[in-house]
């Protein structure tokens, strides 16, 4: 099985192969075999790329999928109002298979606008059967998925991990913020055992009473490594970032979540000042929204605005190869290189939003939008042609959603049209 996609501007993310101002990419068996100016590929079915540009698919790094139901709702809360919302009013309401639909229709919307790569960092684990629901959801949707268990216990990680072998799993830590550090060592053991990458949320900024010193306490004993993916960050004292690089650590960077619920600001200088490329994240989309366009765009102007320090081509750095590098992926996704899975995304650069691109990389990240994703391809295949989702029935998606979200609502006693201000207790 053989496609060529011909005549796009191709910004491959390879530092060998660089840009294409015109050129094609020969897909073979799922993976990328060639690309060059020109192709001569007899047989190979033939997707006319002029007038696109063509990107490796982006890395999420970090998203709680199983909240999508609740888009918006958050846009005004702070941190504390998102967590006595989503987790204490919300979550206990949400029953399998309002965990199915979110994180399908988070997955859909995600792959749509062009995330081809994900990691769902799931905490709706109240029972086994969550879980589950989520795992299915996630392989019922396109796109490759990693499920981050953020589990309440170590039999529940065990079982699931029995079910998801290799990369498609990680397992989400309860935190120096959330548990203690015994508590969290005992977790990291496990992961080594299990062979999983850890994800841990870190921050300063967070409410009251929480370990300021989150990473230095994981640091001391031992329980940082080249698996690690720290979230966040924000705050963290300048000894503590060198943990973080000395350790082998990825930040995953969430940009708008952090600058809207007040966690500080995105630590994307001070982690490239200690040589640690970061990875973007959505995180949660009540709070905000779920494409990787807006969240490059958002870490870029904080960053310019701080100290000028960084280029769009850093954003779509972060957003794609320092993403896959984020989950041990990188030999196989994050690029446009011979030999990689073809994850890949086609822009329309007709667009008058973004028409006429000179530089296809600050066009990307300084006017890109999900409205512009023609085409995308997961390890070949096609998810999405001529900007529509392949294979998705989308009205009855939305039915579904609409009467999970009215019933979750309903059972919590809270409307879902902006006027719940959640209280604090
Ligand atoms: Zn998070």
């Amino acid at each position: 099985m053989r496609t060529l996609l011909r005549g796009g501007i191709v910004v491959s993310m390879d530092p060998v192969i660089g840009d294409l101002s015109r050129g094609d990419v020969l897909i073979e068996d799922g993976r990328i075999a060639a690309v060059a100016v020109t192709i001569d590929a007899a047989g190979a079915e033939v997707v006319d790329a002029s007038g696109k540009i063509v990107l490796p698919g982006f890395v999420d790094t970090h998203r709680h999928t199983w909240q999508t139901a609740f888009r918006g709702i958050g846009a005004d809360w702070t941190f504390a109002q998102y967590h006595a919302a989503m987790h204490g009013t919300l979550r206990p309401h949400y029953l399998p298979a309002d965990v199915h639909l979110g994180n399908l229709l988070g997955r859909v919307e995600a792959v749509g606008s062009g995330v081809t790569t994900m990691v769902d960092w799931f905490h709706c684990a109240d029972r086994p059967e969550n879980a589950d629901a989520a795992i299915e959801a996630l392989r019922e949707a396109p796109g490759h998925s990693i499920f981050c268990y953020g589990a309440n216990s170590q039999d529940e990680i065990t079982r699931v991990r029995a079910q998801l072998p290799g990369d498609d799993m990680m397992l989400g830590l309860r935190g120096p913020q959330r548990a203690p550090m015994d508590d969290v060592a005992a977790d990291v053991a496990l992961a080594r055992e299990l062979g999983l990458r850890v994800s841990v949320h870190a921050h300063t900024a967070a409410d009251g009473g929480v370990d300021r010193r989150p990473i230095a306490g994981m640091y001391d004993r031992g329980l940082l490594d080249d698996r690690t993916t720290v979230v966040h960050a924000n705050g963290i004292s300048d000894d503590q970032v060198a943990m973080l690089a000395e350790a082998g650590c990825s930040v995953s960077i969430s940009p708008d979540v952090e600058l809207k619920m007040g966690f500080g600001w995105p630590e994307t200088g001070r982690m490239l000042a200690a040589g640690i490329r970061p990875s973007l994240s959505i995180d949660d989309c009540p709070s905000a929204g779920g494409d990787m366009f807006s969240t490059m765009r958002t870490a870029l102007a904080v960053q310019r605005g701080l100290d000028g320090g960084l280029t769009t081509r850093d954003l779509l750095e972060f957003a794609t190869l320092d993403g896959a590098r984020a989950c041990g992926l990188d030999a196989r996704t994050g690029s446009i290189t011979v030999g990689k899975d073809a994850d890949l995304v086609l822009l329309d650069a007709e667009d008058p939003s973004v028409f006429p691109v000179g530089d296809p990389v600050g066009t990307v990240v300084a006017a890109g939008h999900p409205g512009l994703v023609d085409s995308v391809f997961v390890a070949g295949e096609a998810v999405k042609r001529n900007g529509r989702l392949l294979g998705v029935d989308l009205p009855a998606l939305r039915a579904r959603v609409l009467a999970s979200r009215d019933r979750i609502a309903a059972a919590a006693g809270v409307p879902v049209d902006g006027s719940w201000t959640p209280q604090l207790s």
